[in-house]
């Protein structure tokens, strides 16, 4: 199983990306997806980080408000490592055991802190979705309601671009339309193809 792992920068497109790999019949993981369902109520890591973070962390329903986590793991680097030593090892055990379930040529896991994570998961190659900042703090806004200052402090935390693109294998252009991305995507899905068939 050839593992391929999708990155990029907040708002560049990874998940518009992962759902074209996904409308191929490719199997995508998604590590949000899975710390998303790890923290729900109930689950053990909800638990740990209630005792971490305080009951201020919830919302009115008790669950974790995942905004006011973001805005708080952003603005201090040791509360982010705390609550990825939280999150992280279940994380990972999680997408092992989808991994081990799947039967196709390659898959494609969503990791969006690939790059900024201590302790990087196994991944045979790295594609990076690229957008420029002004289209990635514009969508993001968008889409989270999120205003440009808070997103430029994202970005400004996560890797810089050029260094992303340095140790990307394979890198998607999300600069123009949803039809140009889908050739793109296409494009890549036969090369993994063909990669998964001659390695595998
Ligand atoms: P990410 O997962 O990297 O944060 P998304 O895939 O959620 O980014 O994209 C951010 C927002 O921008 C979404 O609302 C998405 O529909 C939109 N979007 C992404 N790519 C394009 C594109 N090429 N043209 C127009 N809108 C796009």
């Amino acid at each position: 199983m050839l593992r391929i792992g999708l990155t990029g920068g907040i708002g560049s497109g990874k998940s518009t990306v992962a759902g074209l790999f996904a409308a191929r019949g490719v199997p995508v993981i998604d590590a949000d997806d899975i710390a998303r369902r790890l923290a729900a109520p109930g689950q053990p890591a909800y638990r740990e980080i209630v005792a971490q973070f305080g009951p201020a962390i919830l919302d009115p329903e008790r669950r974790i408000d995942r905004k006011l986590l973001r805005r708080r793991v952003f603005e201090q680097p040791a509360e982010r490592l705390r609550l990825e030593a939280i999150l992280h090892p279940q994380v990972r055990r999680a997408m092992e055991d989808e991994i081990a379930g799947l039967d196709t040529p390659y898959c494609i896991l969503v990791i969006p802190l690939l790059f900024e994570t201590a302790e990087r998961f196994p991944v045979d190659r790295v594609l990076v979705v690229d957008a420029d900042e002004a289209r990635q703090i514009e969508r993001a806004g968008r889409r989270d309601g999120a205003d440009a200052e808070e997103i430029i402090r994202i970005l400004a935390a996560q890797l810089p671009r050029a260094e992303r693109l340095r140790r990307a294998h394979d890198v998607v252009r999300n600069d123009a339309g949803l039809a140009e991305l889908e050739t793109e995507v296409e494009c890549l899905h036969r090369f993994y193809l063909q990669l998964a068939h001659h390695s595998g």
